[in-house]
């Protein structure tokens, strides 16, 4: 309640801030992390177990990125688009909602963090933001650093073990949006009782990232690009290709590939910079792994990588591979949230498709194919909300967000900034 009230107190001053003052302390903000990269770095790593080479070349400097990338977009923002019809105008502007509560998971506190708060300050609200209970040190340094610089209530941080918190957030007619990022069964409670005060919603849900293989591709490119997410913060990402529909001619190369290229996959410590895949971020979500590996083999999928907990101290899940796995397997359908790679066989093009289509989810997928044409082609086809073509890169400015189960609404790029906003066409005679 406390957050709330300061939140709606200085949420009309700082909409009333011009957009150039609010690009000028975001990028503030930007220089702050950057000067104090290592002490966050190791702040995240430490709280939540990801490698340290991660939290260090992918997280923090990504949301410094951000800061600047949304400090840029709001300066050239401002200003209405008009369209003219015979004997009508209408300008159109983008207003602050208001105060917009943002729940995040633990898989990349900071980085969520500054994905929901940059572009929600450059539109002018003020925000509340909530990290989960697993690894909330990362955001409460970032919090206090955010609260150097901006006014008091512009940026609110509550922490807590209890789902009570954020469902206050979303049951309080003071808060006028929710943009949540975590699995999508909660995804679903939040648009059920957000129904209520018919709260503007951004839903970044669960993923099951499909990965088609046609018999021409480059195998070796396929399987580099599998490897290099597949032990990536230990599977604990929603983009990522963990389900490999791969062409029955090169079925057998591209598993044997994918066996040995795991050899390279170093387990350890988190704070070694060898170490490639640290613990996963508790002992109840290890146990929610291993019994997801269980499943698969139960259901009668062949073991190639993994499969044994390693004989480590800490929460550790070996980078696994499941073969010979079909669609009506639980490993196929739902997400591992772990170093879990399940793999099935197509005949074709049009069966890829349909393999690749025949889930709930719809975030991420990936197309390798002989040609950038025929990737295409097939890429078109997917219910995806992003498709990476003979490659696993993401643009870090595309829109971002899911199709069916995967989420409503887009963040990032410009679509991640008017998501914040509420617009207002006005129209008079020409
Ligand atoms: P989660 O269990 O859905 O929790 C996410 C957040 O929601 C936490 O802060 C949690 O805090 C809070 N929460 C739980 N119940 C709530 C309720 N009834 N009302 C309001 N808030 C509530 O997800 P997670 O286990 O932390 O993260 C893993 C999931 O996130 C995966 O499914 C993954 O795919 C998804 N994810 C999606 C994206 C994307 O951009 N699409 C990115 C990263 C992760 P409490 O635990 O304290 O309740
Ligand atoms: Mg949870």
């Amino acid at each position: 309640d406390l957050a709330i009230d300061a939140a709606h107190k200085s949420q009309e001053s700082w909409s009333k801030s011009s957009p150039v003052e609010r690009s000028t302390l975001l990028l503030k903000i930007a220089d702050r992390l950057e000067v104090n990269l290592n002490e966050i770095a190791i702040a995240e790593s430490l709280d939540n177990g990801k490698p340290i080479r991660e939290t260090m070349a992918a997280d923090i400097p990504l949301a410094v990125d951000h800061l600047r990338y949304f400090a840029a977009c709001i300066r050239t923002q401002e200003g209405s688009l008009s369209e003219i019809d015979n004997d009508t105008i209408a300008y159109h502007f983008h207003e602050p909602l208001g105060v917009v509560g943002q729940i995040i998971p633990w898989n990349f506190p900071i980085l969520m963090a500054i994905w929901k708060i940059a572009p929600a300050l450059a539109m002018g609200n003020t925000v509340i933001i909530k990290p989960a209970p697993q690894d909330p040190l990362a955001v409460i340094k970032l919090g206090e650093v955010l609260n150097s610089i901006f006014p008091p209530g512009v940026v609110n941080v509550i922490v807590g073990s209890s789902p009570d918190i954020g469902a206050a957030l979303v049951d309080s007619p003071d808060v006028n949006m929710i943009s949540f990022t975590g699995s999508s069964m909660v995804g679903s409670k939040i648009m059920e009782s957000g129904g209520k005060t018919m709260k503007r919603l951004l839903m970044e849900l669960g993923g099951k990232g499909a990965l088609i293989m046609t018999e021409d591709c480059d195998i070796q490119a396929a399987v580099g690009g599998i490897a290099s997410v597949w032990g990536f913060h230990s599977g604990q990402i929603c983009t990522a290709p963990t389900r490999v529909i791969c062409h029955k001619s090169i079925y057998e190369e591209t598993v044997n590939t994918l066996k040995a290229t795991s050899e390279f996959m170093t387990v350890g410590d988190a704070r070694e910079e060898s170490t490639l895949v640290g613990p996963v971020i508790t002992e109840a979500h290890r146990d929610r792994v291993e019994a997801f590996i269980q499943s698969g083999i139960d259901d009668g999928a062949e073991v190639i990588v993994g499969g044994e907990r390693p004989n480590m101290n800490g929460y550790f899940v070996a980078p696994t591979l499941l073969a010979g796995c079909n669609p009506d397997m639980h490993v196929v359908k739902e997400e591992a949230f772990g170093p879990v790679v399940v793999v099935m066989s197509h005949d074709g093009d049009e069966h890829a498709v349909e393999l690749a289509n025949d889930s709930d989810y719809g975030l991420f997928s990936y197309v390798y194919a002989g040609n950038t044409t025929r990737a295409y082609d097939l890429g078109r086809k997917l219910e995806s909300g992003n498709v990476a073509l003979n490659s696993i890169a993401p643009h870090m400015y595309a829109p971002f967000g899911g199709f069916k189960m995967s989420g409503v609404g887009r963040d990032r790029g410009r679509w991640g900034l008017e998501a914040y906003s509420e617009v207002q066409a006005i129209n008079w005679p020409s």
